[in-house]
């Protein structure tokens, strides 16, 4: 099986051809050694930021943005959207205040990016 990604760890966004085993895989493209890492990452255990906004009330916004602390498990982005969904804090919140802590037993945190 032969795929392609763009390594994403730094601007360069090399492109990358992979082959072989996910756990082992040969990686042509990459400009150094954090391209097969990612690469290999990427194909058993895939992370992402996740960005959203939750509810505000009793200031003049309706909705204040958040984010992940850190990179959670794909794996996880629907049902921590659905957790996001169904929160709402109260104005005011400043930037890195906690709205969902250690969010699936993850140690990730879901924290206000802004603010309000
Ligand atoms: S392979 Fe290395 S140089 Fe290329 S994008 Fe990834 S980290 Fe950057």
């Amino acid at each position: 099986m032969k795929s392609e990604l763009i390594c994403i760890t730094c601007p360069m966004g090399c492109r990358l051809s992979i082959s072989g085993r996910p756990d082992e895989p040969i990686v042509e493209g990459n400009k150094c050694k954090r391209g097969i890492a990612y690469a290999k990452d990427e194909l058993t255990n895939p992370i992402r930021m996740i960005c959203s906004t939750v509810k505000i009330s009793g200031g003049i916004h309706t909705i204040v943005p958040v984010k992940t602390d850190r990179a959670i498990p794909e794996k996880y982005k629907f049902q921590i959207m659905k957790l996001i969904n169904g929160v709402e804090v109260q104005s005011p919140v400043e930037m890195g205040d906690v709205v969902l802590e250690n969010v699936f037993d993850t140690g990730v945190n879901v924290v206000v990016t802004r603010n309000m």
